[in-house]
Formats: C-alpha cells, sequence, structure tokens
C-alpha cells in the first residue's frame, strides 16, 4: 500500500489526498501547467510554499526589480483573451506589475481553488508497486500523485554566501531574491551592497538615490546594457496586438533566444570598422538584450568577434563614467559578453557619478569578514548601517536538490546528479518515472525569453499525459540510453561556444563545491521545441510507457 492512509475498497486501492498530478510550484510554470492539466480533466494540486503565487516576481521584491525581456514578449501566449486584455504600462514591467499580472491569471482561470500556499514539499518517494508517488509536505501531510510536476524555478533558490560575521551583524541584511513585504527605506543609512549581477545592477541606482552613502563590493565587473525603459501607450500596443499570433510565432519557432525581433545572419567581420560601430550604435540606442542576439550570428563562437560588441560596452562605460579609476574597474574583462546573462539597466553606469557611492574592487582586496557595524577588506574597513546580498541563487538545480527526490530502487535524485544534472531533454530523468521537470537542466531554459520556454514544456507535458491516458498508460520514464545522448549533445554544443570561459551560473561556478557542467541546451527555443515535437511524434521516442503494475488508486474525499 502505497500510503498511511490508503485504504482498501472492492480490492482496488483508495487513497485519501490522492491527485492525478501533484505540481510543485505556483510561478508562471505551476500556473500554466495547472490550467492545461484542469482542461485534460485531471485532478491537479499546486503546492507552493510562499503565501501568494507568481514565483520569482512575488520573491523578488527589492527595488528596481524588473523584466528584462520587452513586458509585450515576457507574458503568456496561450489565451488570446488574456493577451488583449492585459495592458502593460512600461516597456519593461516592474516587479509589482508582473506579479499584478500573475494575481491576474490566477483568478481570471479561477486557479486559485486547487492551490495551497504556505505549503512546502519536502520529499518525492516513487512507489515502484503503486507507479505513484508519495509527497511530503512541511506539515508532515503525506499526499499520493501518479504524476510530480517540479515547477520549483530556475532561479528560486536565493544564496546567502559563507561570509565570515555574517550573522553577527548588527543591522538589517537582505537578499534581494527573498526581499521583504513591507517596505524598506535606506533614507540617511550607510548601505553595503555585495554583488553585481543583474539584481545587484537594478538595485544599485534605486538605493544610491535613498542612502547616505552606499558602497558596492564588486567581484566581477558585468555588462550591461541601458534598458531605455519607457511608459507604454495604446499607440505602441495596438501595432503588436495586431501582429501578435505572427510575433508569437517567430518567438516560438523561429528564434534561438525566444525574443521577436531581428535574426542575425552575418559575421562581425563581415562589416568593415565603420557599419560594425553603427549597428552597435543602433542598438545600445534601442537598449535591451537584443544588443548581442540581433548584431551579429558569430558573436557567441568566436572570440574576436566578440571582442568587438565588448569593446564597443567597455568603451561606452569609459565615457559614461566621470572618475577614470571607477570607470576603469566597472569595464568587464574576465570573460567574453554574454557569456554570463548581459544584465539590462536603467542607470546604473551613471549612478557612480553621484557624489555618494563608492565602489570597491573585492577581487583585488577580498572581503574577509562582516562586523557587527561594518565590513574589513584585507585593505580597509568600511562603517555600514545595512547590508543588500545580491548575490543571487544556486540555479537550475537548487531548488530540486532541497527536495528528497527518491525514484525507482531508492535512488536520490541528489546522489544522481552528484557529478551535474543529466536529463533527457530537460523534462524527465531516467530512473524517476512520472516526473516532469519545466524549464530543467538540459532545456533552453534561462538562455530564453522563459515564458516560452515555460508555455512549450508545459504543453508537451499536458499532451504526453493526455497520450497517455488515451492509450491506458500509467508510467513514463525516460531511457538511460536516450538521457546519456542528449547529455553528451547539450555539452557537445555548449563546448562549440564561448560560454564555458566565464564562471557564470550557468555552469555552477558560483557555488562552492557545485560540478562545473553547463546546464542549459544552448541550441535554441526553436530547434529544441522541434526535437522535442519530433520525440513526440515517433510515439515518444527515447521514453518507456507501461502499464501500472498495481490496480489504479481511486480518488475518494
Ligand atoms: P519561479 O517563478 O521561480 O517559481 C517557482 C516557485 O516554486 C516559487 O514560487 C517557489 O517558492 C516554489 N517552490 C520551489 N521549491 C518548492 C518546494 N519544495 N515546495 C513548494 N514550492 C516550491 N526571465 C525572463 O525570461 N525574462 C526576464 O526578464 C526575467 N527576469 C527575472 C528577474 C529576476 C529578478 C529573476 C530572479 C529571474 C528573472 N527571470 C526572467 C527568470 C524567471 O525566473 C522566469 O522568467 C520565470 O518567472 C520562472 O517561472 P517559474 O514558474 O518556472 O519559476
Ligand atoms: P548573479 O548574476 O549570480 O550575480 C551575483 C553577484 O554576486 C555576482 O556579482 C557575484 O560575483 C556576486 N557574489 C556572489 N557570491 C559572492 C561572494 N561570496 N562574495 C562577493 N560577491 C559575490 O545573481 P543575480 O544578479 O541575482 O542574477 C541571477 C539571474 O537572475 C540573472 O542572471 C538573470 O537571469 C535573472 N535576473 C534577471 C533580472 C532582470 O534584469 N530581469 C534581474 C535580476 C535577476 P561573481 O560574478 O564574481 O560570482
Amino acid at each position: 500500500m502505497s500510503t498511511a492512509q490508503a485504504i482498501s475498497q472492492q480490492g482496488r486501492t483508495a487513497v485519501r489526498n490522492s491527485y492525478d498530478v501533484l505540481v510543485v510550484g505556483a510561478g508562471f510554470a505551476g500556473l500554466y501547467m495547472l490550467y492545461r492539466l484542469r482542461a485534460l480533466g485531471l485532478k491537479v494540486r499546486v503546492f507552493e510554499k510562499g503565501a501568494g503565487v507568481g514565483g520569482t516576481w512575488y520573491w523578488n521584491r527589492y527595488p528596481g526589480a524588473r523584466c528584462d525581456v520587452e513586458s509585450m514578449q515576457y507574458s503568456y501566449s496561450f489565451s488570446e483573451e488574456l493577451q488583449r486584455e492585459w495592458d502593460w504600462s512600461e516597456r519593461y514591467a516592474s516587479q509589482p506589475e508582473i506579479l499584478q499580472y500573475a494575481n491576474h491569471v490566477a483568478d481570471r482561470f479561477n486557479l486559485r481553488p486547487d492551490i495551497e500556499l504556505n505549503t512546502h514539499i519536502v520529499a518525492c518517494v516513487f512507489d515502484e508497486e503503486a507507479g505513484s508517488w508519495s509527497v511530503t509536505t512541511s506539515d508532515g501531510r503525506i499526499v499520493t500523485a501518479r504524476f510530480v510536476v517540479l515547477a520549483t524555478g530556475c532561479l528560486s533558490n536565493a544564496r546567502v554566501p559563507d561570509i565570515q560575521g555574517l550573522h553577527g551583524f548588527s543591522g538589517p541584511v537582505y537578499h534581494t531574491g527573498n526581499w521583504p513585504h513591507e517596505p524598506v527605506d535606506f533614507k540617511g543609512l550607510r548601505v553595503g551592497v555585495i554583488g553585481t549581477g543583474s539584481s545587484g545592477i537594478q538595485v544599485v541606482p534605486m538605493i544610491a538615490e535613498r542612502a547616505k552613502h552606499l558602497t558596492v563590493f564588486q567581484r566581477t565587473a558585468n555588462f550591461s546594457i541601458p534598458a531605455r525603459n519607457a511608459p507604454l501607450t495604446d499607440q505602441d500596443r495596438q501595432p503588436f496586438r495586431a501582429k501578435y499570433s505572427e510575433v508569437r510565432r517567430f518567438m516560438r519557432e523561429l528564434s534561438r533566444s525566444g525574443l521577436y525581433g531581428e535574426v542575425a545572419e552575418r559575421g562581425a567581420f563581415e562589416d568593415d570598422d565603420n557599419v560594425r560601430r553603427a549597428k552597435y550604435e543602433a542598438r545600445w540606442a534601442h537598449g535591451g538584450t537584443t544588443f548581442l542576439s540581433s548584431a551579429y550570428s558569430d558573436l557567441y563562437v568566436n572570440k574576436a568577434a566578440n571582442d568587438t560588441a565588448a569593446d564597443f560596452v567597455r568603451k561606452k562605460i569609459a565615457e559614461i563614467v566621470k572618475d577614470e579609476e571607477t570607470a576603469k574597474l566597472l569595464q568587464p574583462n574576465t570573460h567574453p559578453i554574454g557569456t554570463k546573462r548581459i544584465c539590462v539597466d536603467t542607470d546604473y553606469f551613471t549612478t557612480f557619478n553621484r557624489p555618494n557611492i563608492t565602489l570597491v574592487d573585492i577581487r583585488s582586496d577580498p572581503i574577509q569578514e562582516i562586523l557587527s557595524d561594518g565590513l574589513r577588506t584585507q585593505a580597509k574597513s568600511f562603517q555600514l548601517d545595512a547590508l543588500v546580498l545580491a548575490t543571487g541563487f544556486d540555479a537550475m538545480t537548487g531548488s530540486l536538490a532541497k527536495i528528497e527526490i527518491r525514484g525507482r530502487a531508492g535512488l536520490t535524485l541528489n546522489r544522481k546528479w552528484a557529478e551535474g544534472p543529466k536529463s533527457y531533454l530537460g523534462l524527465m530523468i531516467a530512473g524517476f518515472p512520472n516526473l516532469f521537470v519545466i524549464t530543467g537542466p538540459g532545456s533552453p531554459s534561462v538562455l530564453s525569453n522563459m515564458i516560452v520556454s515555460i508555455e512549450q514544456h508545459v504543453d508537451w507535458i499536458a499532451d504526453c499525459l493526455n497520450y497517455m491516458r488515451e492509450r491506458g498508460l500509467d508510467v513514463i520514464d525516460a531511457d538511460k540510453q536516450a538521457e546519456d545522448k542528449w547529455v553528451a549533445h547539450v555539452n557537445e554544443l555548449a563546448n562549440g561556444t564561448l560560454f564555458p570561459q566565464a564562471d557564470s551560473w550557468y555552469l555552477g561556478a558560483n557555488v562552492p563545491g557545485k560540478p562545473r557542467i553547463f546546464m542549459p541546451y544552448i541550441g535554441g527555443v526553436a530547434a529544441y521545441r522541434k526535437i522535442c515535437n519530433e520525440v513526440a511524434a515517433k510515439g515518444y521516442d527515447g521514453f518507456e510507457m507501461t502499464a501500472a503494475r498495481a490496480p489504479k488508486p481511486v480518488a475518494v474525499s
């Protein structure tokens, strides 16, 4: 019998709190998964550890948080009505507006009755006999489900670095990825920010405006492109809406990154210096991540080509930042441009022209300890009233690793992934039947406009479950050989690019001891979608589908 609550009923097994599908996480992935599965008539339950829906946008409430993909594209495409009725107010929506959108989706599609908030999933154990999962919640309940979908997010496990003395700091310590719900006011305070990735680059200008003094502790300078954020009016939205179906098709089927726009076809050296500079200037003036994705086709594979874009951005930084030494420190020189997620900012570099900001290079002068009233590097001490950690996430695998997941023969996922994540298509893991991961390692995921990748995975999973139901099949597992082949393909593609040259979170390099494996699939969303569709069209090639050994549980309420 699969759970303590199982009771026998007419020779079949009846289980209290049994679902067809249990979904973990109520961010954009979990919400859409629930919507699709419900439409199939399945009994679904979503568990979310936060007190609200929205995932990333529920947790990352720091001042300045906003999307770096344009709002008209960073939104669901599954409902024509939704995309016509929702009016984004800015080119890049702010966190409160994106969170409002997630809540609107939950209400509009009446999703809340099937979502349990404030409930952390701590363990998932596969019951071989029943062909289903026993799932343990943080309040000690055991729930069973035929299928589990992990919609736990790639950037949902905020990482607090192990810096000596951190816990003895007498002022408040905030992490950008777990920001308080109450307003935080830095007025009149001496504030320290550690970290200059996308979060740090967004929060720094906002804090500098309020604080008495802001000290930014930078280990690695990052490339950032101005967002050129602006209000959106009906005149901006209407033409876009008029071609929404073309836009969405392009994002899904023709693009690498899930973004609508120009596709780079020429190599950087097919243009002469003047033409190339003019192209970069136009993209810098336009703003946003398309600076790279639309410029040249070889920027991620040819270091000399990449240098032309990197040099352009370094020169811009030198032009903007008045103090020469600060400008020099802000110019990235540790990695090719784009091999760490490129940042998109509002006034980041100009903020360093303010009188109340200091940049400290902790690569040459590392942090020694946090003091009760400040921070000490090897060479200097800094008095601080508040500390902000913009130190990122244990990305892609962090939230999965925190759940005790046991598959066939008691194998844990953490053991299987001890040398790095292995999956088939980033969707399933051999030996862990009926367990799906949305935007998991091995899929385009974080290299794309993530809502495009989320919708694709959700649709694929829903279609797969429907296929199985129509054929009376209960259990699906990835084939080990198909998985090995996919992992080799993912690595081979990554190794053909400049990406492994950066110590990025894509490679797990930001977490001491994490295996250095390039986790996302770099072949692009269009190519990846085609592969997934072909796998499905061939009767789920590389997957094994069977009937459960034990009779199917009957859900009782
Ligand atoms: P999440 O939104 O992370 O949701 C996962 C949910 O699962 C969380 O609410 C979490 O609490 C819950 N959860 C995790 N583990 C458990 C557990 N054991 N039990 C119960 N619940 C659990 N992507 C883009 O494409 N464009 C952008 O502009 C962009 N901006 C970003 C800005 C920030 C600040 C960050 C951090 C990320 C950004 N991303 C962006 C990536 C972003 O994470 C995705 O776009 C998207 O929101 C992910 O949705 P999700 O549902 O997959 O995961
Ligand atoms: P991140 O990119 O990993 O940046 C973390 C920063 O903290 C880096 O500068 C890192 O330095 C520094 N750091 C980490 N540990 C440190 C330590 N022990 N001592 C000193 N410095 C340390 O994290 P993030 O900025 O939160 O962004 C993560 C991802 O979330 C982004 O890449 C993006 O995908 C998404 N995001 C998007 C947006 C947006 O614009 N829409 C905003 C925020 C986040 P090193 O580089 O030297 O490790």
